[in-house]
């Protein structure tokens, strides 16, 4: 039998990959919290965690972004960490800024916020100029963007006075919530746990990522590029493979954040100026006068919630 030539040709230029189908939809992977988010204070456990989930990374092609909180290089073995940011870099993902400490601007306001910002930046800046890359990304904790609207004008100023682009954020699946309770199950060698906790966490995420693309087609009537908030963690690390073909599923091609962000719907100015820390699109929601999906976004499940406060010992992430 013969075979049909045009497949042939189609296949030899690489045009069935998953990249080619038109109803892609174009996804940032963002990784909060470099070198790593864990409770478990071993430098082995982390440095495998970034090995493992870089070469996760690679082996689909996924480019993405690490936000780096520098005062994490000193919870463990300072080369070390360094280290684990230089394997980010040496596998052509960009970095970015998440401040010094992790805290919020709520607490620190404007001016203690742009210190611990500015006290993010020396390692990560001298890192990059040596991979010839400019620090140009940052991510706000906890997502809070600064309150009052003073607070928030004053931060944003000082960001792009000094080349800073804001990180916005459409995905979020509380991946820190499951993180924890699966670090702990490594360290009780529960296996049963490890595997529970990551079904639980890839349900969950599911069903988020469903949510983040019904609420863009509500606000813009289409599919928008979306930006997806992870943190480095084993659990991610250890679920990348799982992650990539929920990504395939759902028909999310992941892009670098600079490419997710020439969608226009990023020009829309984010008006918000309250206090919590919630996501692009419930912003857009309120600067657009829509509404979001009212079900698909609930907290993880109660399981998890309990697990993690149970474990956790840093109220940063
Ligand atoms: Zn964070």
């Amino acid at each position: 039998m013969l075979r049909k030539p045009g497949l042939i040709c189609a296949a030899a230029l690489g045009l069935l990959t998953p990249a080619a189908h038109a109803r892609d939809i174009k996804v940032a992977l963002t990784f909060d919290d470099l070198p790593a988010l864990s409770i478990v204070n071993q430098q082995a456990y982390i440095d495998t965690s970034n090995v493992r989930l870089l070469s996760g990374l690679k082996r689909h092609h996924f480019p993405a972004i690490g936000f780096v909180n520098e005062g994490k290089l000193d919870e463990g073995e300072r080369a070390a960490q360094i280290a684990n940011l230089k394997r980010w870099l040496n596998a052509g993902m960009d970095l970015g800024n998440h401040t010094l400490s992790h805290e919020s601007p709520n607490t620190l306001g404007a001016e203690g916020y742009i210190a611990d910002i500015a006290r993010g930046e020396p390692v990560l800046r001298s890192l990059m100029a040596q991979y010839h890359q400019r620090l140009s990304w940052f991510r706000h904790p906890y997502l809070e963007t600064g309150y009052p609207a003073p607070v928030k004008t004053r931060i944003n100023n000082w960001l792009s006075a000094h080349g800073y682009r804001i990180a916005p954020v459409t995905i979020d699946a509380d991946d820190w919530e499951f993180a924890e309770p699966y670090d702990d199950a490594i360290a009780r060698g529960d296996t049963e746990a490890q595997r529970h906790i990551k079904g639980e966490y890839l349900a969950y995420t599911e069903k988020l990522i469903r949510w983040s693309l019904a609420s863009s087609r509500n606000l813009f009537g289409r599919g928008i590029a979306q930006v997806m908030l992870l943190h480095c963690t084993r659990l991610n690390a250890d679920t990348i493979d799982d992650l990539a073909a929920l990504l395939g599923r759902l028909h999310l091609h992941p892009v670098r954040l600079s490419r997710a962000m020439r969608d226009r719907a990023y020009r829309i100015p984010d008006t918000y100026d309250g206090k919590d820390g919630i996501n692009w699109l419930e912003r857009w929601s309120l600067s657009l006068h829509k509404d979001l999906p009212d079900t698909g976004n609930e907290d993880p499940p109660e399981d998890i919630r309990k697990a993690y406060d149970r474990v956790d010992t840093d109220p940063g992430r």
